[in-house]
């Protein structure tokens, strides 16, 4: 039998499930978080099979891997079961990150988010479970909705009110956890969940409504930068890179399996104190529109107040946690939006 999810974590290190020069499935692996890890994995040796319906994902994410070899991209959707069936008969190991994503999305189509990441991760897990291929499942920091700060893996999930269009989002992700460690138990599936916390870096589109490519966007074209509500509201930012890392790590330390992580950064910031350093560190005096959250969202969308996770978990797996400043990368992004601006105008002007 399996044992049950937060057991003695003194137990003996049970052996890594991500062993080297691996064939890994990386479902999702042309969206923005997806196309980090990809280069993560490449980068220490395996080899990376893409499963990606390009719905909120783009093959250009992946372009600087165009000529190699040890990648494939099937483009179709992870809800097919006979895709699902096929990638994972191929694969020793998978990261499951396709779904629908972005408060914008979930804002306006909340049916349809909650549908495709129940979906997603029914087939995935089943194909999966069939073959008894380790997965780690993406889950989000939304499954601890207002819950005291900071959130730890042992809380209850509040995924809030049914009647309410946010938390159906909260509560696929939570469901999706149920369904991994449902087939861990009945299928001796071998499984790890990260919880995401908020993911920024390079190749973050602000369309589904992401904060830091919308401000970022703003101040580099000298337009109000548009802060929800008071700007009181917290979140801890990590870096991509960092976030890949840690993920890839999950799999590869030992005594990982079976267990729940808090993914993300630690260092908590307000939404009007990251509206301020992006404006500094693009140099504009472009000033802050604060909009009411009534403006922006429909009603009974609720905006979490403050997201901070507990770490010690994840520390205590892989001996760190994503810390690359935010103010580091605040500036990488500001720099690769003017460089971008810049090839704009020159394509335009040639
Ligand atoms: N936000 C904002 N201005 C924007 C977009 C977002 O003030 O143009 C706020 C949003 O209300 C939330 C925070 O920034 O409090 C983070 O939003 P995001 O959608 O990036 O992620 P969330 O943590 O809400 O999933």
């Amino acid at each position: 039998m399996p044992k049950a999810v937060g057991d003695d974590p003194s137990a003996p290190a049970a052996a890594p499930l991500l062993g080297a020069g691996a064939r890994v499935l990386v479902t999702g692996g042309a969206g923005f978080i997806g196309s980090h890890l990809c280069a993560e994995l490449l980068r220490r040796g395996h080899r990376v099979h893409v499963v990606d319906d390009l719905s909120t994902g783009s093959l250009d994410n992946l372009r600087e891997f165009a000529d190699e070899a040890r990648l494939t991209v099937t483009v179709a959707s992870i809800e097919d079961p006979q895709v699902a069936a096929r990638a994972c008969a191929a694969a020793d190991a998978v990261f499951h990150l396709a779904g629908a994503v972005g408060v914008r999305r979930l804002a306006s189509r909340p049916l349809e988010v909650v549908q495709r990441n129940l979906r997603c991760t029914e087939v995935l897990l089943g194909a999966a479970a069939a073959g008894r291929i380790p997965v780690l499942l993406t889950s989000s920091s939304e499954v601890y909705g207002d819950g005291p700060v900071p959130f730890d893996e042992a809380h209850s999930v509040r995924p809030g009110a049914t009647e309410g269009r946010r938390g159906g989002y909260a509560c696929a992700k939570a469901m999706g956890e149920w369904l991994a460690f449902g087939h861990r138990e009945q299928d001796r599936l071998p499984v790890v969940v990260a919880r995401l916390f908020n993911t920024v870096g390079p190749r973050q589109s602000g369309e589904s409504g992401m904060v830091l490519p919308r401000f970022v966007a703003q101040a580099v074209a000298g337009q109000p930068l548009t802060v929800y509500g008071d700007g009181s509201q917290t979140r801890c930012f990590a870096h991509v890179g960092d976030v890949a890392r840690a993920l890839v790590e999950l799999m590869a330390a030992p005594g990982t399996e079976g267990r729940v992580f808090n993914v993300g950064s630690d260092v908590e910031t307000t939404v009007l104190a990251l509206a301020r350093l992006v404006r500094d560190e693009a140099g504009t005096e472009a000033p802050l529109q604060l909009q009411p959250f009534t403006a922006v969202f429909p009603p009974g969308f609720v905006d979490p107040p403050r997201r901070v996770p507990s770490l010690q978990r994840l520390v205590a797996a892989i001996g760190w946690a994503p810390a690359t400043p935010l103010a580091t990368i605040v500036r990488e992004l500001v720099a690769l939006a003017r460089q971008q601006g810049d090839q704009r105008g020159g394509m335009a002007a040639g």
